[in-house]
């Protein structure tokens, strides 16, 4: 794969990695479980902030890394998954990647956006669970694992008149959660999921924190670093009873 930023021949622990960890919930996720774990970061364009990602992995003691992929794109997850084998063992995966659309209304949408917005937060995140189970399942000689997908408060509220489909494909991320936490629930593997409600990242149309976050039940948004905690709880072994389900971290929303 190009562009890869490698200075740790090899692991040392076994792997998390990271979809979409260039910046926002991925990073600070990469950096809550660095203590702890080796970490794979991926990232779409941001091959920069991938790389200061890693230097921040490495200096918290983690052998680091980061690799592009375009979660969107099937032949790039494969090839992904085959360097981190290269690496080490799959202990974890954070099916983080995802975008959200620009606001509109659903009798405004059209076929492009609603197939790009799909294929980026709902077959992307099917491809990269698949890839995971297929390296840790114990039935196929794995040693078992943690998948945590990222979904949305929104899943719940359902966004209207900002991006229904937006919220429809974070649903469609809890019956991945649901569904494929019972299908490998016998393969020594979690499927858990995290709500998010309203998170200071980039991710969000300017001036949209700003006029939403006063007005939530705690009176501003959630932090990166507020989401990662949960993640990490999610992937250690306090949680290892914990599968098939997801946490909301939305602060009362
Ligand atoms: P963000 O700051 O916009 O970061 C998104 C990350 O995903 C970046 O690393 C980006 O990489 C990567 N990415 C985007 N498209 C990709 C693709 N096609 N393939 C691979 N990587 C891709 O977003 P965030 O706020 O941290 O959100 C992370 C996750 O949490 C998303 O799934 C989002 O839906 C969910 N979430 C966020 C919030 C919130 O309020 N922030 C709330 C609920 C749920 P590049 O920089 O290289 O493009």
């Amino acid at each position: 794969m190009p562009d890869e930023t490698v200075a740790d021949e090899t692991a040392r622990r076994p792997i998390a990695l990271i979809t979409g960890g260039s910046r926002g919930i991925g990073a600070a996720t990469a950096r809550a479980l660095a203590p702890d774990w080796d970490v794979v970061v991926t990232y779409r364009v941001a091959a920069g902030e991938a790389a200061a990602v890693v230097d921040g992995c490495r200096a918290l003691g983690a052998a680091a890394w980061a690799l592009p992929c375009d979660v969107a794109d099937p032949d790039q997850v494969e090839p992904l998954f085959a360097r981190v084998d290269e690496l080490g063992t799959l202990g974890a995966v954070v099916n983080n990647a995802g975008v959200v659309p620009p606001p509109g209304r659903v009798a405004d949408y059209d076929a492009a956006r609603l197939d790009r917005l799909l294929a980026v937060n709902v077959r992307g995140a099917f491809l990269v669970a698949g890839a995971a189970v297929r390296r840790m399942a114990t039935s196929a000689g794995g040693a078992g694992g943690v998948i945590v997908n990222l979904s949305s408060r929104a899943a719940v509220h359902g966004s209207p008149g900002e991006y229904v489909d937006y919220a429809a494909s974070k649903a469609a991320v809890d019956a991945l959660t649901t569904g494929l936490g019972g299908e490998v629930a016998r393969d020594g593997i979690r499927v858990v999921g995290v709500r998010p409600g309203l998170i200071e990242t980039d991710i969000h149309a300017p001036g949209r924190l700003e006029r939403m976050g006063p007005a939530l039940p705690m009176g501003r948004p959630g932090t990166a670093e507020e989401v990662a905690g949960a993640i990490a709880w999610l992937v250690s072994p306090a949680a290892s009873y914990v599968t098939a389900t997801s946490v909301d971290v939305g602060g009362g929303r």
